[in-house]
Parts: C-alpha cells; structure tokens; sequence
C-alpha cells in the first residue's frame, strides 16, 4: 500500500509578526519541491488569513488547534467551521504543548476530533509519550490508551481525512531526535493498533507521521522507514531547511 508522503510545518506562536509571517511566507513561496508529498503550514490563527491568500497554492494551510463546537457562546474560542470558511483544510489536534501546557484530555480531544471532521476539516491528532514513560517502557501502552480514546471519535467514513502524529514528547524542540528503530516502532504499533480496532484497510491507507526534532541531517533516514510515512515538524519549518525534510522522501 503506498500512502503519499506528508509534512506539516508547525509554526506554534512564532511568527509573532505579520512582517515575520510574510517572511515566511516568501521563503515558502520560492521554494523548489521535487518530492511527490503532501504539504501542511498550519499557523496561528491570526495568521491564517493571510498564509491562505498569499501562500502558494500546492502548500495545504491548517490551524494549529480548533475548539470542540460549531458556534455558540464560548468567548475567545475559534471553532471548526470558522477555519473551513477561510478555506483552510486541516488543523492539528492533541498537540503536547496543548495537552501539558492547557491540559486538553483525550475526551477533550477526542470531542474536537469529531467536530472539526464534522465541519469537513481534515486533523492531524498528535500522540505521544513523555520520557518517564519511555524510561518506565511503557511508550506503547501509553499512546494506545491515547489512541483507544480517539478511535470512537471518528466515524467509519472519515478515517481518509485523518493523520496521526507521533511525537514522544521529550523529541519535541530538545534537539534529541528518537532513533529510525523507535520511530519506526511506534509507527508500526500504532498502525497494528488502528487494524486491530478500527479494521486492517484503515489502517493499511493511514498515514502515520513521526515529529521531534527533525532536521534536514535526520530526515531522510526517518523517512526510509515503512511506517513513517511523513512528520510533523516545529522549530525546522522556520527555517529554509523545512525544504529539505518536504523533498525527504526516497
Ligand atoms: C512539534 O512541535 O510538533 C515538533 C515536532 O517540534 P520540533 O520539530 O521543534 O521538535
């Protein structure tokens, strides 16, 4: 089953500007792309305007999180219907720092999953394991209970606009990538997971991505591996080195 490779850039709450999201935005717009991927840049939500009128057009843009409503009385909030009508097409959901930071739950999260679907989003659903878990070998368990609680969350026909991110915690913006064998690992057990709960072509046709720390010097080895099929990356898309994780796959 070949699935199409997949990158996101994430640009957290950096740019904080719109001269520094223009800047961005130009370096995104001359770059040369020669690999057969998918391409992401999912921004703040200020900035999604701007990116999807200016940014050219093979480049998908995506929010960085969305709320679990579709409208109401929830001040402050940015719902899934809101960024469908920019004609932005993803938003990540169940990253770390929202988990940790803002204490998202897997219901929580799991509830966004079904709204942002519902309003034809398409979600990249970050999982992963904090280092006390991968020092107590307890990785897998742990991103399967995160899993297990995203899977009724999504209905059987719109598993095709689902990505799922792997992201062992202590891998985001240390500079520690995990190695090709774990990266690998994880991939593989969450696939295994997917065709054991949800059904085997599922998950033979979902893409499994792999984020931390992934710099132009570790790309392509990360990329060779058969399920990880494309990442998900912070600091780096930043930087004109995001180029050459998009243009990683052999
Ligand atoms: C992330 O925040 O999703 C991420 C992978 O960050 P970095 O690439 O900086 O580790």
């Amino acid at each position: 089953m070949s699935r199409k490779f997949f990158v996101g850039g994430n640009w957290k709450a950096n740019p904080t500007t719109v001269k520094e999201t223009n800047e961005l935005i130009e370096l995104l717009n001359k770059a040369k792309i020669t690999a057969n991927v998918e391409t992401v840049i999912c921004t703040p939500f200020i900035y999604l305007s701007l990116v999807k009128s200016k940014l050219r057009s093979d480049f998908a843009v995506g929010a960085e999180n969305v709320f679990n409503k579709d409208k109401g009385a929830y001040t402050g909030e940015i719902t899934p219907p809101m960024i469908k009508d920019l004609g932005v097409t993803w938003t990540i959901i169940g990253h770390s720092e929202r988990r940790d930071i803002l204490k998202e739950d897997d219901t929580f999260l799991a509830s966004k999953a079904t709204e942002a679907l519902k309003a034809g989003l398409k979600i990249i659903y970050c999982c992963g394991e904090h280092l006390e878990e991968r020092k107590a070998k307890k990785e897998k368990d742990f991103v399967s209970a995160q899993i297990d609680k995203l899977i009724p969350a999504i209905s059987a026909d719109k598993w095709d606009s689902v990505v799922i991110a792997y992201e062992p915690i202590w891998a985001i913006g240390t500079g520690v990538v995990a190695s090709t064998a774990d990266a690998q690992e994880m991939g593989k057990t969450i696939r295994e997971l997917i065709a054991a709960k949800v059904n085997p072509g599922v998950a033979a046709k979902l893409r499994i991505l792999y984020g931390g720390s992934v710099k132009s010097d570790n790309c392509k080895d990360l990329a060779a591996q058969p399920d990880v099929d494309g990442f998900l990356v912070g600091g780096a898309s930043l930087t004109p080195s995001f180029i050459d994780i998009v243009n990683s796959p052999p």
